[in-house]
């Protein structure tokens, strides 16, 4: 296991697939609970939390231009997805307890807050945990992307990446059983073996800024917190001996 250093303020990337539970599509509340009340846990240990929620539990932009459908148009449809989840998000934090506030890339005022980076930080400082949505507000990206952007904003320490695997392999392990789980990889050699646990633009902003991704699994009940206290099992990306 790579060890971490203790962290003061950190992203959570949480996909859409994450949020899915165990339904075929959308959104499932009990899932969306559990994550609510693991992020409420990590609250006891004293660092600033802001999350990124992907969409593609609802809609991809992808499979919509696949469709014929004007990518820019299907980005667009893609981001909205990802406010649904923050909201739904969101509502279960307030329920568990938790301060937290939505903030959108795509301005709707009278759903959430628009994106201001001051204010964000502002909520960070106060203690809440800060929701980013619609992703970058721009077509042709990823919500990957979106979390480097914002991590790299809010100056965060590292990207928590919670997936449905327990770290970066070398291939597909639902599709090999030969696929081998690194402990540590450099972003370097993520982007030359096509490795597929991030899109290349959000690994290559990681580098540039220095930020450590942390791959998980969030279906693991309680692993949000190990990764925090630097136990459980996760893929550290980082510069390595790059
Ligand atoms: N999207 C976009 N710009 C962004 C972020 C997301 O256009 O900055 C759209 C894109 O269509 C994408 C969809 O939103 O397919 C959902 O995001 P993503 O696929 O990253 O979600 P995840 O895979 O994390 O569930």
């Amino acid at each position: 296991m790579t060890a971490l250093p203790r962290f003061n303020r950190v992203l959570l990337k949480l996909s859409g697939e994450a949020l899915m539970g165990s339904e075929p599509y959308g959104i499932d509340m009990a899932m969306v609970r559990r994550v609510a009340s693991e992020i409420r846990d990590v609250g006891q240990y004293g660092l600033e939390l802001c999350v990124v929620v992907g969409g593609g539990n609802i809609f991809r932009g992808l499979a919509g231009a696949a469709q014929g459908m004007d990518r820019a148009t299907a980005d667009h449809i893609g981001m909205l997805a990802t406010v649904m989840n923050a909201l739904a998000l969101n509502n279960a934090l307030v329920h568990a307890g938790v301060q937290s506030r939505v903030l959108s890339a795509i301005s709707m005022p009278t759903v959430c807050e628009p994106y201001i980076r001051p204010r964000a930080l502002r909520h960070l400082e106060k203690g809440r945990v800060v929701i980013f949505a619609a992703g970058t507000g721009n077509p042709y990206f990823t919500t990957d992307t979106a979390a480097t952007l914002r991590a790299a904003e809010m100056g965060c320490q590292a990207i928590l990446k919670g997936t449905s695997v327990d770290g970066v392999y070398s291939s597909d392990p639902k599709k090999h059983a030969d696929a081998t789980r690194f402990e540590r990889v450099s972003y370097q050699e993520v982007l030359a073996q096509q490795l597929r646990v991030m899109d290349p633009s959000a690994i290559a902003l990681a580098r540039d800024n220095d930020i450590s991704v942390i791959v998980f699994s969030i279906r693991e009940p309680g692993m949000l917190a190990s990764v925090i206290r630097g136990e459980g099992r996760y893929t550290v990306i980082d510069a390595g001996a790059d």
